[in-house]
């Protein structure tokens, strides 16, 4: 992060705008709704920064800036037509201390403007780090359209019963579940269709009968998150990372769908890589249990779908004897999220009916699989966890009668920035990749149609 996006209480504050004409009107207008005492200093200042200047009861300075005029002041913008004498007036700011702002350099001050959505008290503000103003104001365009106006009111009435919720729960934790149930009920509905009587009642009986036991009672989210890619998240997964106080993760969760999760949640990482366990299972499953029972919403997020080849059975055996509350939510599982963006349809009339997942994982040196099931030519089979056993699956599959000739696949890294797509046939890839480096994890896809990759393969990272 290049800037730290704060919100700053300027009320009553003074702030000097050097510069009189469109470009520091601009940065007037704003000044002054935020409550600062705005003082001007250019040989001609344009009436209505005149009048912005009276309004907030500041200092109309018409003549040439003197260092003087930065006395007492809590900011400075440097607004005038003149790259130089900006340049110059921020420098002397800047020696005293004082945060500034060059308008037409934003890389000589300290602070810059970002776009503004404004629903006060709610203020969304949006910048690219000076990177593309037109980018910010784009998606503050796409914003300001897609919130309705009573966004603020509703805010109002939420601060307006701050207090009595608080005197009926002294548990910070009961509080924000009781706002986001509230905020996930038809609260918002009444608010923004202005019935704001019937919101204000409802929430006053809701606060009447909030019970503090039964919001913060634990729960358990097991939760799908999909092959890598965030977008590839649900909205339920979603909600629930943002609503855990916990998120138990694995090493294949995307980095970027950990970063979803709110700022002040636990994070604890359980990831497994193969043969390394960094904590066994159940000591994953006690873990749950533990958070749980503390009152916390614990949101385990396990790579691709919980409930393949995911050990979500297990995990939750132990929260389904204990009385603990949980919700399990599916995700796209590796052999989706690979296939779709391989280019690789798992079925296709002219080429499979059916396809299986089979784990190719390895006990003791071999893969052992019911082999004869699988040699159908017109089933497509993924592997999961097959990168180590590739030789003695595609050996196997040939001695059971698949042909040698039959496509396969290798997606390392599916859906990421990552991703490689191998392809070759159950004879060649072995040797093909012998010594080559490949990344984890991998999924192995076998059948003719693997043959569709090259025509169907869209995602080139
Ligand atoms: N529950 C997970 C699977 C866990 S087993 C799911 O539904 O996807 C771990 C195996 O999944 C890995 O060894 C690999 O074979 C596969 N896998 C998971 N994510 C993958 C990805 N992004 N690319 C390729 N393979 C992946």
């Amino acid at each position: 992060m290049e800037f730290l996006p704060i919100s700053w209480r300027l009320q009553g504050k003074p702030a000097l705008l050097a510069g009189g004409g469109e470009v520091a009107l601009r940065k007037g207008r704003l000044l002054h709704r935020s409550g600062a005492k705005v003082s001007v200093v250019a040989p001609q200042v344009c009436d209505e920064l005149r009048e912005i200047v009276v309004q907030s009861g500041g200092a109309c300075l018409q003549r040439a800036f003197a260092p003087a005029d930065l006395d007492g002041q809590a900011l400075v913008i440097c607004a005038t037509d003149n790259r130089d004498l900006n340049a110059d007036i921020a420098a002397q700011a800047q020696q005293r201390g004082l945060p500034v702002n060059v308008v037409d350099n934003p890389a000589l001050g300290d602070f810059i403007f970002p776009a503004i959505v404004d629903r006060s008290p709610v203020l969304i503000s949006i910048s690219s780090s000076g990177a593309s103003p037109v980018l910010a104001r784009k998606l503050r365009s796409q914003l300001e359209s897609s919130l309705p106006a009573r966004w603020g009111r509703l805010a109002d009435l939420m601060a307006r019963f701050r207090q009595p919720l608080k005197a009926k729960l002294d548990n910070i934790g009961a509080r924000r579940l009781f706002w986001e149930q509230a905020l996930d009920g038809p609260l918002v509905e009444k608010v923004l269709a202005g019935k704001d009587s019937e919101a204000e009642a409802m929430l006053s009986d809701a606060i009447d009968q909030a019970d503090a036991s039964r919001l913060s009672r634990g729960e358990v989210y097991l939760v799908g998150a999909g092959p890598g890619d965030p977008d590839l998240l649900t909205f339920r997964a979603l909600r629930l990372l943002q609503k855990a106080d916990v998120v138990l993760y694995d090493r294949l969760v995307g980095k970027g769908i950990v970063d979803l999760a709110r700022r002040d949640a636990e994070l604890v990482y359980v990831g497994k890589a193969r043969d390394k366990h960094a904590l066994p299972q159940d000591n994953i499953n006690e873990l749950l249990v533990h958070y749980a029972k503390q009152g916390k919403k614990v949101c385990r997020l396990k790579g691709g779908d919980p409930f393949i080849f995911g050990r979500g059975g297990e995990e939750i055996d132990l929260i389904v004897a204990e009385g603990i509350d949980f919700q399990v939510v599916p995700g796209i599982t590796a052999a989706s999220g690979c296939a779709a963006y391989a280019g690789i349809p798992l079925t296709h009339r002219d080429h499979a009916q059916s396809v299986r997942f089979v784990t190719g994982h390895r006990q003791d040196g071999t893969v052992t699989l019911d082999w004869q099931h699988l040699v159908s030519e017109t089933e497509t089979v993924v592997f999961y966890m097959g990168l180590v056993g590739l030789r003695q699956i595609c050996d196997q599959l040939m001695a059971h009668g698949r042909r040698g000739d039959t496509p396969i696949a290798l997606v390392s890294r599916g859906t990421t920035d990552l991703q490689e797509v191998i392809t070759g046939t159950l004879e060649s890839l072995p040797d093909a990749i012998e010594g080559r480096e490949i990344h984890a994890p991998t999924l192995i896809i076998v059948g003719s149609v693997v043959s569709l990759h090259p025509k169907f393969g869209w995602f080139k990272p």
